[in-house]
């Protein structure tokens, strides 16, 4: 069968996982770690970096640095979240040519598809090196609460990394899947995903294989990183309020607060108390000023409490939606890096009157549930096995009418795939072409929701006003995504329709995009190819240095043994030569040639040794 992965896109997080003989894996990358940082820098050397080494150079070149680019997929660059991101990153983020966002990274300006995409490259080359042959199949997470224009962008992340995504799944039924599958469960199980970036939480029917959500809420800009936030202030705000100085306008002191925070939330989680100590902050006339400071967890918990409240609140709308009590819950299913932190667990048991389960790895689950999902999907395709995921929509969506008010076509909620239509009629003699909004959200006004996209009718037959009758119907696809059609209901025919996105890419751009991620890939596997064998050649190098010393003084006189001497000393020059080019068919000559004098030298020296 050929190969195929889940992969959980997470903000600080990525995880790619298989099934193999019917067991849930996860991939361990290259570099040896389950965990990829979701993080994509352009380093001083000239080159991309992603994952652990971008996270560890973050400090020296933080403007070069994106992370947490998952809080900005998929949103208008009009909004107060990106502009609430722009004001604390510290790196560039800028307008893009549809309202959307993007980020100024070596010298580009890139889409966040595209930085998505990075990182997702980056795993498939994880998944390619532990399988040993090209992967392309894949299911990715999202959050529950993603929108349609956020979902869209992740699929266009997906084909611009050169994967085909079978399907996009929502990351809290995925972990409910790793923690039904294969086990004899029937309950009701609660969802309480809170990672670095977004919470989310649904509450699940499990049983006999079917996994059907009954309702999902949750906060697409609510997580670790507001938490890590508020422990910046607590450390940035008296320090910068005695020396009169804003620490947080230096992006390298910035991203030190910010790693120093994360740090301390995370030691915080086990210890009563953390001490942060950041040398050298900063420099002044006065010479440099250092930061000292213990942190306790009770002042921690007092500075987050309402975002706690917040992920409390919600749990309670999902039991809400999905006319539930915590007393008709089974069991709460804790995932997400956030839920170690003791004032979370304790919201969970105060919301759901119960003892939180720790079933599941909080960081792992999602990508085991993406697998879970791909192989059912594979197999489904071989012979129609596999595990029944039942899903829902997680906003109403609806259409602008009168008044700026919006009518409610598919109400959250409901079980995707699904459809609904809308009868539009002209409202004018001799209409020409209509303009219809569609709206994803909860607000009864217009204004109140995120607009998806205008579908424009046009070419619309000659007729009294209201005579034309259109029928407009919207699908929400089990990813879901929001399709729509249209149709004359006189003589049945497709109308054409055009959808405006307001805020995706254009199916150009997307083209172009993966044109220039192909090339990234292509020279990243040189990179890497370059990198091997320059490891191989370094060591043959270094021991045929330590050895020309030897050979040189013993074979002096020898004709045959200067010149090999002397062809031993002209071989390291190439290498350093092939080394500087960064050319990886010279190092490999080198490495090559290497290997056979470094055996004639040996051989020459054991037979001097042995005279
Ligand atoms: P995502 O799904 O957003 O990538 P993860 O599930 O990997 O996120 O969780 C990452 C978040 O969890 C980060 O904000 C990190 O600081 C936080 N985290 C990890 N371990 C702990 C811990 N022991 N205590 C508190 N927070 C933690
Ligand atoms: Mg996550």
């Amino acid at each position: 069968m050929e190969p195929i992965i889940g992969i959980d896109l997470g903000t600080t997080n990525s995880v790619v996982a298989t099934v193999v003989d019917g067991v849930p894996t996860v991939i361990a990358g290259r570099s040896g770690y389950e965990l990829l940082p979701s993080v994509v820098a352009y380093a001083r050397t000239g080159r991309y970096l992603v994952g652990e080494l971008a996270k560890r150079q973050a400090v020296t070149n933080a403007e070069q640095t994106v992370t947490a680019s998952k809080r900005l997929i998929g949103r208008k660059w009009s909004s107060a979240q990106v502009q609430q991101a722009r004001a604390k990153a510290t790196y560039r983020i800028v307008e893009g040519p549809h309202d959307d966002v993007r980020v100024e990274l070596g010298g580009r300006t890139m889409a966040l598809p595209e930085i998505a995409a990075m990182i997702l490259t980056e795993l498939k080359l994880d998944a390619e090196a532990w399988f040993g042959q090209p992967v392309v199949k894949s299911v990715i997470t999202v959050p529950a609460h993603f929108n349609d224009a956020q979902r869209t962008a992740t699929l266009d992340a997906g084909k611009i990394s050169g994967l085909d995504v079978l399907r996009i799944i929502n990351e809290p039924t995925a972990a409910a899947l790793a923690y039904g599958f294969g086990r004899k469960v029937d309950k009701k199980v609660v969802v309480f995903d809170l990672g670095g970036g977004t919470f989310d939480v649904s509450l699940l029917n499990i049983g006999s294989g079917v996994f059907d959500v009954v309702a999902t809420g949750g906060d697409t800009f609510l997580g670790g990183d507001d938490f890590d936030e508020r422990l910046i202030d607590l450390l940035a705000d008296p320090f910068e309020r005695a020396e009169g100085l804003v620490l947080r306008a230096d992006p390298m002191a910035r991203q030190r607060l910010k790693d120093a925070a994360e740090k301390a939330k995370i030691a915080l989680s086990d210890a009563q108390e953390s001490e942060v100590n950041l040398p050298f902050i900063a420099t002044t006339p006065g010479g440099p000023l250092h930061l000292q400071r213990v942190l306790r967890r009770a002042e921690f918990e007092e500075k987050t409490r309402d975002l706690v409240d917040r992920c409390a609140r919600l749990c309670q709308d999902v039991m809400r939606d999905a006319f539930r009590s915590a007393r008709d819950l089974d069991e709460v299913v804790l995932v997400g890096g956030m839920t170690r932190m003791p004032a979370i667990q304790a919201a969970c048991r105060r919301v759901f009157d119960r003892e939180p389960s720790k079933g599941v790895h909080p960081q792992e689950a999602v990508a085991l549930g993406a697998a879970i999902q791909a192989h059912a999907l594979a197999k489904e395709a071989d012979s129609g096995a596999g595990v029944l995921l039942l899903d829902v929509t997680p906003h109403s969506l609806g259409v602008c009418i009168a008044g700026g008010l919006v009518q409610v076509l598919i109400p959250k909620n409901t079980t995707v795939p699904t459809s609904a239509s809308h009868l539009f009629t002209t409202i004018k003699d001799n209409q020409k072409a209509a303009k219809i909004m569609v709206m994803q959200g909860e607000s009864p006004q217009a204004q109140g929701n995120e607009l998806l996209g205008e579908l424009i009718l046009d070419n619309l037959p000659k007729a009294l006003r209201g005579e034309v009758e259109i029928d407009v119907l919207f699908e929400i696809s089990s990813d879901g995504i929001v399709g729509v059609s249209a149709k004359d209901l006189k003589t049945g025919q497709r109308q054409s329709i055009q959808v405006t996105a307001t805020s995706g890419l254009t199916d150009e751009e997307v083209r172009q995009m993966m044109e220039q991620n192909a090339d990234y890939l292509l020279a990243r596997k040189t990179e890497e190819q370059f990198a091997s064998v320059q490891q191989d050649a370094g060591k043959l190098a270094n021991e045929l240095e330590q050895l020309l010393p030897k050979v040189k003084s013993a074979v002096e006189g020898s004709q045959s043994g200067e010149e090999a001497v002397s062809r031993a000393a002209k071989l390291l020059e190439r290498t350093r030569a092939a080394e500087a080019a960064r050319d990886t068919a010279m190092m490999l000559a080198a490495k090559e040639s290497l290997d056979q004098t470094l055996q004639l030298l040996r051989g020459i020296a054991q037979k001097l040794g042995r005279r």
